[in-house]
C-alpha cells in the first residue's frame, strides 16, 4: 500500500519518544495512525480466540467490591473524605500483588496506582484506565447486599428488603437490551455501587486478562483508583507524574457501547445585593429589602427555558442553587451550565440584565456580581485528539458493539484530568440509574467494557503496522 509506513521509521520515531513532551508524542501517533489504520485490524484475530477462552473475573470481584462501604461525604475536610475508602483501595493493592503487579501501591490519599510494563520490544507510548472507589453521598452504601437476577426475561425486579423498589422495564428502557443477561441490583435498602465499582472491577479483570495472557501484546498501561469523584474531589491529589500517560480513559458510564466525550462547561455566579436597612417602624419610604430584591430577581428568572427542570440533551440552564440574606444584604448564588462556553458568559450578562431591571425600583440599592470558572467542556480539548477517541470506538466495534458518542450534563474526573493534560473520555461501565436504590449492571455488559479495555490496548501497541 502506498500510505504505509515502514516498521523501522514507526520504531526510530518511538525510540525517540522517551525524551519527548506529551504534546509531541501525541502529534506522533496522530501521524502514524492517521496514516494507516486499517492495517492494525488484520492482524487481530488471535485477542477474539483468546477472549473467548477467557474466564471473566468482573463480577466476583464487584460481588466483593460493593459489600465495602466507600461512602464519600461532602461536607468532610479530610482527604480522603471518609476513611472507608481505604479499605477498598487496600484490597485492590493486594489483588494487584496477587496478579504479580507489584508496584502497585496506595497513599494517604486514598489513591491505587498501577502500573503494568509494555512486553513488546517497540517504544508504544502508554495508556491509562481510570475509575473511582467511592460511592454517592445521595443513598446509603452501608450493608449492600447484591443480588444476581439471572437470564433476565423482562419482568419486574422487585427487590426483597423494600418491596416498594422495584425496577420496571417501562422506567428502565435500557433493560429491553438486556434480555437473557444476568442482572444485579441491591436488595432494596442501599444503593448497589454499580457507580463506579463495576468500571473497578472491569480495570481489575481487564489487567487480570494481561497477566494471565503474556502472549497478547500491549504496551505500558497505569491503572489509577480515585477517591471522593462523587463529591468533586476525585482529581484533588492525583499524580500525573505517576500516571505518565499520553491518553486516559474513566470507565464510569451508562449504556454499552457509549463513549462520552463531552461535558458541560460550567461556571458559579453570585449576585451580591446591598439593600437599605431602617428600623421597620419608621421605614416608610426608605427602607430597600435586600431579600426582596433577592426574591424578585429568582422571580423573574426564565422558566420555560434555561431551567435545570425544563433542560435536556444539549440545552444549557441558570439554576439558583442558594440564597440568603438580611434586609441590608442579601446573595444568591447560581450555577451556569451549557455544552457552550461562550454560552455562560450570556447566562452571566442575562442574570445582570434582570437585577438591574430589578433595581430600577429601588434607586438606593446596588448589586456586585461575581463570575466564576467551575470546569469546562472536555471536548474544547478532545477535538484536537481524534485518535484517543477512534480507537474507543474501533475497540468496541471489535468488542461487537455498536459505538455512539455522548454527551454528560455534568462534569466528571475526566473532564479535570483533561484540563490537566491528560486527554480522558468515558467509556461504559455498564452502570444504570446511578446514586439509587434502583442501581442495575449486567455482569454481560461488564465483560463488554473490559473486552474493550482489551482492544484498546491492542490498538495502541500499533500492531499490524509493517
Ligand atoms: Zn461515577
Amino acid at each position: 500500500m502506498a500510505n504505509k509506513i515502514s516498521t523501522a521509521k514507526i520504531i526510530r520515531n518511538f525510540e525517540r519518544l522517551s525524551t519527548f513532551t506529551n504534546q509531541v508524542k501525541i502529534s506522533l501517533i496522530n501521524t502514524i495512525f492517521s496514516k494507516d489504520i486499517s492495517n492494525i485490524f488484520d492482524s487481530m484475530t488471535y485477542l477474539p480466540q483468546i477472549i473467548s477462552a477467557y474466564s471473566f473475573s468482573s463480577k466476583d470481584r464487584f460481588l466483593t467490591y460493593v459489600k465495602i462501604d466507600t461512602q464519600s461525604d461532602p461536607k468532610s475536610t479530610t482527604s480522603p473524605s471518609t476513611e472507608k475508602q481505604k479499605d477498598l483501595a487496600i484490597l485492590l493493592v493486594k489483588e494487584f500483588h496477587e496478579l504479580g503487579i507489584f508496584n502497585a501501591h496506595t497513599n494517604e490519599f486514598g489513591y491505587v496506582y498501577a502500573r503494568l510494563e509494555s512486553n513488546v520490544s517497540e517504544e508504544v507510548p502508554a495508556i491509562c484506565f481510570c475509575a473511582h472507589v467511592d460511592t454517592s453521598p445521595d443513598c446509603t452504601g452501608m450493608g449492600v447486599k447484591p443480588i444476581i437476577h439471572e437470564n433476565y426475561q423482562g419482568a419486574d425486579l422487585v427487590l426483597p428488603d423494600d418491596p416498594s423498589v422495584i425496577i420496571r422495564l417501562n422506567e428502565h428502557p435500557d433493560l429491553q437490551e438486556q434480555l437473557g443477561n444476568d442482572i444485579i441490583t441491591a436488595s432494596g435498602l442501599t444503593l448497589l455501587g454499580a457507580d463506579n465499582k463495576a468500571g473497578v472491577a472491569e480495570i481489575m479483570d481487564a489487567v487480570a486478562f494481561w497477566q494471565k495472557n503474556p502472549e497478547v501484546k500491549h504496551g505500558p498501561i497505569s491503572i489509577v483508583f480515585t477517591p471522593d469523584e462523587e463529591v468533586g474531589r476525585g482529581t484533588d491529589h492525583i499524580e500525573l507524574n505517576k500516571i505518565d500517560a499520553v491518553y486516559g480513559y474513566t470507565l464510569d458510564g451508562e449504556k454499552r457501547g457509549h463513549l462520552e466525550n463531552e461535558t458541560f462547561s460550567a461556571d458559579g455566579f453570585t449576585i451580591k445585593i446591598k439593600g437599605v436597612s431602617q428600623h421597620p417602624g419608621f421605614a416608610k419610604g426608605r427602607m430597600e429589602s435586600a431579600l426582596k430584591i433577592a426574591a424578585e430577581i429568582v422571580s423573574k428568572l426564565p422558566k420555560l427555558l434555561l431551567s435545570p427542570e425544563t433542560t435536556e440533551k444539549m440545552e444549557g440552564f441558570i439554576h439558583p442553587v442558594d440564597m440568603q440574606g438580611q434586609v441590608e444584604e442579601a446573595q444568591i448564588d447560581f450555577i451556569l451550565r451549557d455544552f457552550d462556553t461562550l454560552k455562560l458568559i450570556e447566562y452571566g450578562n442575562l442574570l445582570k440584565e434582570i437585577t438591574f431591571k430589578v433595581l430600577k425600583n429601588y434607586p438606593n440599592s446596588s448589586a456586585d456580581f461575581i463570575q466564576t470558572e467551575q470546569y469546562r467542556n472536555m471536548n474544547e480539548i478532545l477535538k484536537d485528539h481524534p485518535i484517543c477517541i477512534s480507537l474507543a470506538m474501533e475497540a468496541m466495534k471489535l468488542a461487537g458493539l455498536t459505538p455512539e458518542t455522548t454527551s454528560i450534563r455534568g462534569g466528571t474526573d475526566g473532564s479535570r484530568l483533561t484540563f490537566m493534560g491528560l486527554p480522558c473520555p468515558n467509556i461504559f461501565a455498564g452502570e444504570h440509574a446511578f446514586h439509587s436504590k434502583e442501581e442495575w449492571v449486567s455482569v454481560q455488559d461488564m465483560q463488554k467494557a473490559t473486552e474493550t479495555m482489551l482492544y484498546l490496548a491492542e490498538l495502541y501497541t500499533l500492531r499490524g503496522i509493517r
